[in-house]
């Protein structure tokens, strides 16, 4: 069962793709490629997944040097991904497009590879020499890990824990607006945990934060990666236990206790805010 059909949904379903990890490069027969945090399409067809003649056709036009790295196994294909440091124009057969408009475009199961190779892509791009001895950092040969020959330990791919919150009193939702919300929006509380504390304790130390109130009843509720650009989500719902709203003016700009008849702007269907909030309203 999918919660969504939309592209950036939360996830019950098993990956669409088996995470594959190969030094051959050249048995890779599919390619997705980013440039400054965008990929690049084909320009016919708008697809992300270039072929290995595209792939070599974008190379050989650009001469540069790629950062390339081992992908997935995706519908029968290893797809391998690059990430490339240019600032000239493409060839005419290709487009740079931004991350979140493909996603938007894709079948669910070509956005969750994309979004998958859109997070590696970027751990790679920023693992480039180790932190202790500044050596080229090199992949290891079987794991998804980075490994420097001065011993320091194995880097994996960066995953950051985000809890995210819809509270509620009877049926009223308590939404906030943060400074770069659409004028007229609000949504859910959320905020990243700290290094040694438990989701729990950062869910309530996030909501005292930026809300200022109390909650209890914590229920874990689903949970979404989301690639801008290596957080996941963890969705929760809590009851208000006490205190009144008391914003901090800096994350959060204003907030609200809501009824479900009088509700204000929205976050899009895509995002697990919009999903708490929808979740709760269908019991109300
Ligand atoms: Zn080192």
């Amino acid at each position: 069962m999918r919660l969504y059909d939309s592209t950036m949904k939360v996830l019950l379903d098993p990956l669409p793709f088996t995470p594959y990890v190969s030094s051959n490069l050249l048995e890779h027969t599919k390619h997705v490629v980013f440039i400054n945090g965008q990929v690049v399409c084909w320009a016919a067809s708008q697809s992300p997944l270039l072929t290995s003649s595209q792939w070599q056709m974008l190379q050989s036009a650009l001469n540069t040097e790629s950062l390339s790295f081992s992908l997935a196994q995706f519908q029968q294909q290893q797809v391998a991904g690059h990430v490339l440091s240019i600032d000239c124009d493409l060839p005419k057969a290709f487009v740079l497009l931004p991350l979140r408009a493909v996603l938007l475009s894709l079948p669910s199961a070509t956005a969750e590879l994309l979004n998958y190779a859109m997070q590696l892509a970027d751990w790679h791009d920023l693992h480039r020499y180790c932190g202790r001895c500044s050596q080229p950092l090199t992949d290891h040969p079987t794991e998804r890990a980075k490994v420097c020959r001065c011993g320091a330990r194995s880097r994996y791919p960066t995953i950051s824990p985000c809890v995210i919150v819809l509270i509620t009193r009877g049926t009223q939702m308590l939404l906030a607006r943060a400074p770069h919300y659409p004028e007229g929006r609000y949504s859910t509380i959320a905020g990243f945990l700290e290094p040694g504390e438990s989701v729990e304790q950062g869910l309530k130390r996030e909501v005292k934060e930026e809300v200022g109130v109390d909650v209890c009843n914590l229920q874990y509720k689903a949970s979404q990666p989301w690639p801008f650009p290596n957080s996941l989500m963890l969705g929760f719902h809590a009851d208000h236990a006490a205190g009144e709203i008391l914003i901090d003016n800096h994350e959060i700009i204003a907030a609200d206790w809501f009824d479900p008849e009088n509700l204000p702007q929205l976050p899009p269907p895509i995002s697990i805010a919009r999903w708490l909030i929808d979740d709760f309203l269908s019991s109300c």
